[in-house]
Protein backbone atom coordinates (compact mmCIF):
# COMPACT_ATOMS: atom_id res chain seq x y z
CA UNK A 1 0.00 0.00 0.00
CA UNK A 2 2.29 2.55 0.80
CA UNK A 3 6.49 2.02 -0.27
CA UNK A 4 9.72 4.44 0.07
CA UNK A 5 12.34 3.45 -1.12
CA UNK A 6 15.95 5.15 -0.49
CA UNK A 7 14.00 8.74 0.22
CA UNK A 8 15.84 11.43 1.59
CA UNK A 9 14.27 14.91 2.80
CA UNK A 10 16.66 17.90 3.46
CA UNK A 11 15.01 21.48 4.54
CA UNK A 12 18.09 23.53 3.97
CA UNK A 13 21.75 22.55 5.84
CA UNK A 14 19.50 19.96 7.66
CA UNK A 15 19.10 16.34 6.47
CA UNK A 16 16.04 15.58 7.73
CA UNK A 17 15.34 11.60 6.24
CA UNK A 18 18.07 9.74 5.35
CA UNK A 19 17.97 7.04 2.67
CA UNK A 20 14.64 5.49 4.15
CA UNK A 21 13.28 2.41 2.86
CA UNK A 22 9.85 1.41 4.55
CA UNK A 23 7.26 -0.71 3.24
CA UNK A 24 3.78 -0.56 4.60
CA UNK A 25 1.22 -3.73 3.78
CA UNK A 26 -1.95 -3.01 2.71
CA UNK A 27 -3.51 -3.50 6.66
CA UNK A 28 -0.91 -2.91 8.32
CA UNK A 29 -0.85 -1.32 11.06
CA UNK A 30 2.29 0.57 11.31
CA UNK A 31 3.50 2.92 14.59
CA UNK A 32 6.57 5.26 14.35
CA UNK A 33 7.98 6.10 17.92
CA UNK A 34 10.86 8.02 18.01
CA UNK A 35 12.23 11.52 19.91
CA UNK A 36 11.61 14.88 19.25
CA UNK A 37 13.12 16.19 15.68
CA UNK A 38 14.02 12.55 14.79
CA UNK A 39 11.74 13.30 11.47
CA UNK A 40 8.68 11.23 12.52
CA UNK A 41 6.50 14.12 11.43
CA UNK A 42 8.23 14.41 8.26
CA UNK A 43 8.09 10.77 7.25
CA UNK A 44 4.49 10.37 7.36
CA UNK A 45 3.85 13.75 5.43
CA UNK A 46 6.39 12.39 2.79
CA UNK A 47 3.65 9.73 2.33
CA UNK A 48 0.65 12.06 1.48
CA UNK A 49 3.51 14.66 -0.09
CA UNK A 50 2.44 17.20 2.02
CA UNK A 51 6.52 17.14 2.13
CA UNK A 52 8.07 16.75 -1.03
CA UNK A 53 11.21 14.20 -0.88
CA UNK A 54 14.32 15.85 -1.88
CA UNK A 55 15.28 12.50 -3.74
CA UNK A 56 13.90 8.82 -3.38
CA UNK A 57 10.52 7.42 -4.65
CA UNK A 58 7.29 7.20 -2.88
CA UNK A 59 4.64 4.67 -4.18
CA UNK A 60 0.96 4.73 -2.57
CA UNK A 61 -1.12 1.89 -3.67
CA UNK A 62 0.26 1.60 -6.65
CA UNK A 63 0.80 5.10 -7.97
CA UNK A 64 4.23 6.67 -7.74
CA UNK A 65 3.72 9.73 -6.13
CA UNK A 66 6.63 11.36 -6.69
CA UNK A 67 6.93 11.45 -10.15
CA UNK A 68 6.28 14.60 -12.75
CA UNK A 69 2.59 14.93 -13.11
CA UNK A 70 1.69 12.20 -10.39
CA UNK A 71 -2.26 12.24 -9.72
CA UNK A 72 -1.67 13.64 -6.63
CA UNK A 73 -5.04 15.54 -5.70
CA UNK A 74 -6.50 11.75 -6.28
CA UNK A 75 -3.76 9.86 -4.36
CA UNK A 76 -3.80 12.37 -1.20
CA UNK A 77 -8.46 11.67 -1.59
CA UNK A 78 -7.16 8.27 -0.58
CA UNK A 79 -5.17 9.10 2.50
CA UNK A 80 -6.64 10.46 5.56
CA UNK A 81 -4.57 12.37 7.83
CA UNK A 82 -4.99 13.43 11.75
CA UNK A 83 -2.99 16.11 13.22
CA UNK A 84 -2.09 16.66 16.86
CA UNK A 85 -3.85 20.31 16.59
CA UNK A 86 -7.73 18.99 15.41
CA UNK A 87 -7.44 22.12 12.83
CA UNK A 88 -11.70 21.96 12.21
CA UNK A 89 -13.52 25.12 10.77
CA UNK A 90 -14.57 26.83 14.31
CA UNK A 91 -17.59 28.69 12.60
CA UNK A 92 -18.89 25.15 11.13
CA UNK A 93 -20.89 22.73 12.57
CA UNK A 94 -19.59 19.26 13.40
CA UNK A 95 -21.32 18.06 10.07
CA UNK A 96 -20.03 20.36 7.76
CA UNK A 97 -16.75 19.86 8.71
CA UNK A 98 -17.16 16.40 8.54
CA UNK A 99 -18.68 16.79 5.15
CA UNK A 100 -17.45 19.58 3.18
CA UNK A 101 -14.30 18.15 2.18
CA UNK A 102 -16.23 14.77 0.25
CA UNK A 103 -19.07 17.65 -1.12
CA UNK A 104 -16.12 20.08 -2.26
CA UNK A 105 -13.14 17.86 -3.10
CA UNK A 106 -15.15 14.66 -4.18
CA UNK A 107 -18.25 15.86 -5.57
CA UNK A 108 -20.68 14.19 -3.08
CA UNK A 109 -23.78 14.90 -2.97
CA UNK A 110 -24.94 16.51 0.48
CA UNK A 111 -27.24 13.98 1.00
CA UNK A 112 -24.77 11.18 0.68
CA UNK A 113 -22.19 12.80 2.64
CA UNK A 114 -24.61 13.89 5.76
CA UNK A 115 -25.68 10.44 6.03
CA UNK A 116 -22.24 8.69 6.10
CA UNK A 117 -20.96 11.99 7.84
CA UNK A 118 -23.51 10.72 10.60
CA UNK A 119 -22.71 6.98 10.61
CA UNK A 120 -19.03 8.13 11.18
CA UNK A 121 -20.07 10.82 13.86
CA UNK A 122 -22.26 7.47 15.55
CA UNK A 123 -18.80 5.55 14.92
CA UNK A 124 -16.51 7.87 17.09
CA UNK A 125 -19.80 8.50 19.77
CA UNK A 126 -20.96 11.69 18.38
CA UNK A 127 -23.45 11.62 16.35
CA UNK A 128 -25.40 13.75 19.19
CA UNK A 129 -23.02 16.66 18.64
CA UNK A 130 -23.66 16.76 15.08
CA UNK A 131 -24.99 20.31 15.27
CA UNK A 132 -22.76 21.49 17.31
CA UNK A 133 -19.67 23.78 16.86
CA UNK A 134 -16.03 22.84 17.34
CA UNK A 135 -15.73 25.62 20.29
CA UNK A 136 -18.79 23.82 22.34
CA UNK A 137 -16.68 20.56 22.14
CA UNK A 138 -13.93 19.05 24.80
CA UNK A 139 -10.40 18.62 22.63
CA UNK A 140 -10.92 14.60 23.12
CA UNK A 141 -14.03 15.27 20.99
CA UNK A 142 -12.81 17.56 18.09
CA UNK A 143 -10.35 15.27 17.80
CA UNK A 144 -13.26 12.03 17.62
CA UNK A 145 -14.69 14.37 14.81
CA UNK A 146 -11.27 14.83 13.39
CA UNK A 147 -11.42 11.16 12.65
CA UNK A 148 -14.78 11.06 11.40
CA UNK A 149 -14.03 14.03 9.14
CA UNK A 150 -10.96 11.81 7.98
CA UNK A 151 -13.13 8.56 7.62
CA UNK A 152 -15.76 10.28 5.80
CA UNK A 153 -13.53 10.75 2.53
CA UNK A 154 -13.31 6.83 2.59
CA UNK A 155 -9.44 7.08 2.67
CA UNK A 156 -7.46 3.34 2.17
CA UNK A 157 -4.79 4.85 4.66
CA UNK A 158 -5.13 6.74 7.36
CA UNK A 159 -1.51 8.41 9.07
CA UNK A 160 -2.00 9.62 12.69
CA UNK A 161 0.46 12.36 13.82
CA UNK A 162 0.68 12.24 17.54
CA UNK A 163 -2.82 12.65 17.51
CA UNK A 164 -3.61 12.63 21.49
CA UNK A 165 -0.07 14.91 22.16
CA UNK A 166 -2.29 17.39 22.51
CA UNK A 167 -5.04 16.46 24.67
CA UNK A 168 -5.31 16.55 28.61
CA UNK A 169 -4.86 13.48 29.93
CA UNK A 170 -8.20 12.12 30.76
CA UNK A 171 -9.56 12.40 26.73
CA UNK A 172 -6.43 10.72 25.67
CA UNK A 173 -8.13 7.32 25.84
CA UNK A 174 -11.48 8.18 24.01
CA UNK A 175 -9.52 9.31 21.49
CA UNK A 176 -7.48 5.92 21.40
CA UNK A 177 -10.05 3.76 21.97
CA UNK A 178 -11.46 5.07 18.70
CA UNK A 179 -8.11 4.34 17.07
CA UNK A 180 -8.21 0.73 18.27
CA UNK A 181 -12.21 0.23 16.80
CA UNK A 182 -10.77 1.35 13.30
CA UNK A 183 -7.83 -0.30 13.44
CA UNK A 184 -9.72 -3.96 13.72
CA UNK A 185 -11.47 -2.52 10.15
CA UNK A 186 -8.72 -3.62 7.44
CA UNK A 187 -7.62 -0.13 7.01
CA UNK A 188 -4.29 0.73 7.14
CA UNK A 189 -2.90 3.04 9.45
CA UNK A 190 0.30 4.68 10.16
CA UNK A 191 0.80 6.22 13.47
CA UNK A 192 3.18 8.49 15.20
CA UNK A 193 2.68 8.32 18.97
CA UNK A 194 4.15 7.87 22.35
CA UNK A 195 1.06 5.66 23.35
CA UNK A 196 2.91 2.29 24.13
CA UNK A 197 -0.19 0.64 25.23
CA UNK A 198 -1.51 1.39 21.91
CA UNK A 199 1.14 0.83 20.21
CA UNK A 200 1.43 -3.04 21.76
CA UNK A 201 -2.37 -3.38 21.16
CA UNK A 202 -2.62 -2.35 17.70
CA UNK A 203 0.73 -2.31 16.00
CA UNK A 204 1.67 -5.32 13.57
CA UNK A 205 5.56 -3.93 13.57
CA UNK A 206 7.10 -0.45 15.21
CA UNK A 207 9.46 1.09 14.05
CA UNK A 208 12.11 3.78 16.05
CA UNK A 209 13.53 6.64 14.26
CA UNK A 210 16.58 8.70 15.39
CA UNK A 211 18.20 11.07 13.44
CA UNK A 212 16.14 10.60 9.68
CA UNK A 213 16.85 6.95 9.88
CA UNK A 214 14.56 3.98 10.97
CA UNK A 215 17.23 2.45 13.60
CA UNK A 216 14.74 -0.15 15.00
CA UNK A 217 11.90 -2.20 13.19
CA UNK A 218 9.76 -5.32 14.51
CA UNK A 219 6.67 -6.16 15.92
CA UNK A 220 6.02 -4.48 19.34
CA UNK A 221 7.08 -7.46 22.27
CA UNK A 222 10.31 -7.30 20.50
CA UNK A 223 10.32 -3.56 21.13
CA UNK A 224 9.21 -3.65 25.21
CA UNK A 225 10.90 -6.95 25.59
CA UNK A 226 14.24 -7.09 24.09
CA UNK A 227 15.18 -3.77 21.95
CA UNK A 228 18.73 -4.34 20.23
CA UNK A 229 19.97 -0.46 20.03
CA UNK A 230 21.15 1.13 22.89
CA UNK A 231 19.05 4.36 21.97
CA UNK A 232 15.93 2.66 21.56
CA UNK A 233 16.11 1.26 25.35
CA UNK A 234 17.17 4.98 26.34
CA UNK A 235 13.82 6.53 24.21
CA UNK A 236 11.61 3.74 26.17
CA UNK A 237 13.25 3.75 29.46
CA UNK A 238 12.32 7.70 29.24
CA UNK A 239 8.90 7.23 28.21
CA UNK A 240 7.85 4.36 29.80
P1 LIG B 1 9.49 14.76 14.73
O1 LIG B 1 8.13 14.70 14.17
O2 LIG B 1 10.13 13.43 14.91
O3 LIG B 1 9.57 15.58 15.98
P2 LIG B 1 10.03 16.42 12.42
O4 LIG B 1 9.86 15.56 11.23
O5 LIG B 1 8.94 17.36 12.76
O6 LIG B 1 10.44 15.52 13.67
O7 LIG B 1 11.33 17.30 12.25
C1 LIG B 1 12.60 16.74 11.94
C2 LIG B 1 13.61 17.88 11.82
O8 LIG B 1 13.27 18.66 10.68
C3 LIG B 1 13.64 18.82 13.00
O9 LIG B 1 14.97 19.22 13.20
C4 LIG B 1 12.80 19.98 12.54
O10 LIG B 1 13.19 21.17 13.17
C5 LIG B 1 13.09 20.02 11.05
N1 LIG B 1 11.98 20.53 10.25
C6 LIG B 1 10.74 20.00 10.15
N2 LIG B 1 9.97 20.69 9.32
C7 LIG B 1 10.75 21.71 8.85
C8 LIG B 1 10.53 22.78 7.93
N3 LIG B 1 9.36 22.94 7.30
N4 LIG B 1 11.56 23.63 7.71
C9 LIG B 1 12.74 23.48 8.33
N5 LIG B 1 13.02 22.48 9.19
C10 LIG B 1 12.04 21.61 9.46
MG1 LIG C 1 6.33 15.38 14.88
Amino acid sequence: MIQLIKVNKHFGPLHVLVDIDLTVKAGEKLVVIGPSGSGKSTLIRCINLLERPTSGTVIVDGVDVTAPRAPLTKVRQSIGMVFQQFNLYPHKTVLENVTLAPILVKGVPREEAEATGLQFLERVGLKHKAHAYPSQLSGGQQQRVAIARALNMRPKIMLFDEPTSALDPEMVQEVLDVMISLSQDGITMVVVTHEMGFAREVADRVIFMDGGQILEEGPPEHFFESPTHERTKLFLSRIL
